[in-house]
């Protein structure tokens, strides 16, 4: 890339290109098979991805809102009942407790985080709520632990929304595996991406995953005996094959992810003003977002784009604020604040230092 040459907020070329001839030889498989729909391809992904996650059932669905929807329905959750959640995240989140027909609850974040505040979460659990759903936001695990401790002492299940958090682990295990379900996207930006969408729910439960696996085929268990109202949310196949030939991949790239991440820490050690993020083993840097503070975040977005330099805010709005939920929450602060304040800088696997060196000087003039 030189020096003039737009920066974007995500390069996926270099792993298809790496890739290209794995990719290609197997969707010519699927073509020729004839196998389209639920072929062998979705069933040795299951099994791969179960055994990488290190998780007893993986069940392939059509995306990460499916895989949570499912996940909610699986695990009996519906009308009447609460599930709390953070305010900061992409809408699927709240939007699948909606669907099913609960209410979601709004516990904020923490002060200096992007992650669920567990001592939040204790304040809102009533007697109707059911669950609690964190998200694993950015790619980065959230306090999962007391998180959990609050979920045994009040009979609650945990839904992970791992939409972000493909590879993360928590003192080597995955997240995803600490819950009753864990839910996964493979939206083609994701950390695990597909060539359109797709989905995972990973569970150590017997029964969640055979209702799951109910669910997704038009609730029925054996073909025209359909039991429940279901959804037509399989894991195409073609996105299944795909999918095999990257899955291998993923901490690799998971790894330069952190390695471009640590580099981005030192580049911006001397740029004042810029909160930068911790690198820890186990965070993933589905995104590298930036915290500032005491500027005009959306001003220093447009220099930065005319600089050349593509950037994304996730979140602007937290999801108790958006227009579909309108006067039903009071905002939360911390989230509030963060949506203010966010801004993820460009990352991918390989990006190289000398395009990082070019963000971090244009995020300074910006904000100088
Ligand atoms: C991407 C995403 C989802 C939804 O995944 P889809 O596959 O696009 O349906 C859910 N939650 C979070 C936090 C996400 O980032």
């Amino acid at each position: 890339m030189t020096t003039t040459e737009r920066i974007p907020v995500l390069d996926l070329s270099p792993e298809i290109d790496a890739l290209w001839d794995e990719l290609n030889a197997a969707v010519q498989r699927v073509l020729r098979s004839g196998a389209l729909i639920m072929g062998p391809d979705v069933a040795a992904f299951e099994q791969e991805a179960a055994a990488y996650l290190g998780v007893k059932h993986a069940v392939g669905v059509n995306s990460g809102t499916d895989a949570l929807v499912i996940g909610l329905r699986a695990l009996g959750i519906g009308p009447g009942d609460e599930v709390i959640t953070t305010p900061f995240s992409f809408f699927a989140t709240a939007e699948s407790i909606s669907a099913v027909g609960a209410r979601p609850v709004f516990a904020d974040i923490g002060p200096d985080s992007f992650q669920l505040d567990p001592d939040r979460v204790r304040e809102q659990i009533t007697e109707r709520t059911r669950a609690i759903m964190p998200v694993h936001l950015y790619g980065q695990p959230c306090a999962i632990d007391e998180i959990l401790v609050l979920a045994r002492d009040h009979d609650l299940h945990v839904i992970e929304d791992c939409a972000q958090s493909f590879g993360a682990r928590v003192r080597g295990r995955h997240t995803g595996t600490f819950g009753s379900v864990g839910a996964y996207s493979f939206f083609p930006s994701k950390n695990l991406g597909a060539f359109g969408d797709g989905g995972l729910l990973v569970t150590d439960d017997d029964a969640v995953a055979g209702t799951a696996r109910m669910l997704r085929a038009h609730g029925s268990r054996r073909k025209y005996h359909n039991e429940v109202l279901g959804y037509n949310s399989r894991l195409d196949t073609l996105q299944a094959a795909l999918l095999r030939v990257k899955l291998p991949h993923v901490d690799a790239w998971n790894q330069g992810r952190r390695e471009a991440a640590a580099r981005y820490g030192e580049l911006l050690r001397d740029v004042p003003g810029v909160l930068a993020p911790a690198v820890t083993p186990g965070h993933v840097f589905h995104q590298y977002t930036v915290r500032l503070p005491h500027a005009d975040r959306d001003a220093v977005q447009r220099e930065l784009d005319g600089a050349g330099i593509a950037t994304m805010v996730y979140y602007p709005v937290p999801q108790d604020q958006l227009p579909v939920y309108r006067g039903q929450y009071a905002a939360a602060p911390h989230s509030a604040a963060r949506a203010r304040e966010v801004l993820s800088l460009p990352i991918w696997p390989t990006i190289a230092p000398g395009v990082q060196a070019r963000v971090t000087r244009a995020l300074g003039a910006a904000l100088a």
